[in-house]
């Protein structure tokens, strides 16, 4: 069979990393990069670092609002998909890269697989949520990371065939916490101590767009009591650039701005940092998965049962709300395993073979 693939930005990059390689042991695959996401920083190095197979075509679609992205990624794909045929279109996640993926197939006739379907925040603002729900609408075969996102597609009576296969950014965070251990010196570049510092990502429209909202963020972030790494999102970058709020970041005495990192210092710095502040889903899960305390910077998670488990503290960008839950003690029950134990890119391949194969 020929699977075509589409990816375009930093986590889509880690969670081929986990599939592309099943996948081509079976199938014949075409990779499809879409450009939305260019920089080195965000796209190369994790092609480098986790072993995704290069591109077969580039899109070069970055850049633009939302729906400039994804018309522009929506028309180059119906090329590359006349042109190569594929038996199945295969999406990650909730960008526009697959919106586009899976609105340019369905459209095409062909079947669509969405990889974590059913996340929902229910907050029908964040352009990621409009683009879950349309994506899941648009696939056949819906490969659910969690419980939760089984019933939340169910409830929403879609067509396709929803099965449970577990998260497969759990799959790459389990096998490469060794290798980061052994090649990351990103502790001792910064010149930071095991559980001495705060590890802080943000880059969520809802958190980064407006200058209003982007000021409480630098007010949160300013006011924490330990040494914080900020590894900037260029989105974030330039939007502090914009309004004028780099140099006070840069002024905060226990603020350390960094570039984006690559996945293996980024995760070194996750394993021990004291707790994680972030809006990302992807670094939502990793803490968990890691075991290391949650400050989500949203009023709202697709992760739920992060929080349920005590791991994860919902605080929106409430300064205080994010100092007591660091606070928190963290619980004393083990975590119970949330996201297939490392084996979820099996499991995605398995349902895909069996959809192939009923033709
Ligand atoms: N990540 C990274 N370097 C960084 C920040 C994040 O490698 O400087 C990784 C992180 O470990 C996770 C992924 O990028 O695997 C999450 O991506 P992002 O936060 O951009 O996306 P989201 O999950 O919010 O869609």
């Amino acid at each position: 069979m020929r699977i075509l693939t589409v990816i375009g930005n930093r986590p889509q990059f880690v969670k081929a990393a986990a599939v592309s390689r099943l996948l081509r042991k079976r199938h014949e695959e075409v990779l499809v990069h879409t450009g939305q996401h260019y920089d080195d920083e965000l796209s190369q190095v994790f092609f480098e670092e986790l072993g995704v197979p290069a591109p077969d075509r580039r899109l070069g679609a970055g850049g633009g609002s939302n729906t400039e992205q994804t018309a522009r990624i929506l028309g180059l794909l119906e090329g590359v998909l006349l042109q190569t045929a594929p038996d199945l279109v295969l999406v990650y996640g909730d960008t526009n890269s697959t919106l586009a993926g899976a609105l340019a197939a369905a459209q095409a006739g062909m079947p669509v697989a969405h990889v974590e379907a059913g996340m929902r925040s229910f907050d029908r603002t964040m352009p990621e949520e409009l683009n879950r729900v349309v994506v899941d609408h648009a696939s056949l075969l819906l490969l659910c990371s969690t419980e939760t996102a089984v019933a939340n597609l169910r409830r929403e009576a879609v067509v396709g065939q929803a099965h449970l296969v577990g998260d497969v950014m759990a799959d790459v965070s389990i096998a490469f916490r060794p290798i980061a251990a052994e090649r990351s010196s990103a502790l001792a570049d910064l010149g930071l101590l095991e559980g001495g510092y705060l590890l802080a990502t943000a880059h969520r429209a809802g958190n980064v767009d407006e200058a209003e909202r982007l000021a409480r963020l630098v007010e949160l972030l300013e006011s924490l009591p330990l040494p914080t790494v900020l590894p900037l999102h260029p989105r974030t970058a330039a939007r502090l650039e914009a309004t004028g709020l780099r140099g006070r970041l840069e002024a905060a005495p226990r603020v350390r701005l960094t570039p984006p990192m690559g996945y293996l210092d980024f995760m070194h710095l996750e394993m021990h940092a004291r707790a994680i502040l972030t809006d990302s889903g992807g670094v939502q899960k990793e803490a968990y998965l890691l075991g290391v305390p949650c400050v989500t910077l949203r009023e709202s998670t697709e992760w739920t049962e992060t929080v349920e488990a005590g791991w994860n503290t919902l605080v929106g960008l409430d300064r205080d709300a994010a100092l007591r839950a660091l606070g928190r003690p963290v619980p004393a029950a083990a975590r119970p395993e949330l996201y297939g134990g490392g084996r979820a890119s099996e499991r995605v391949c398995d349902a895909i073979d069996a959809y192939t194969a009923r033709g």
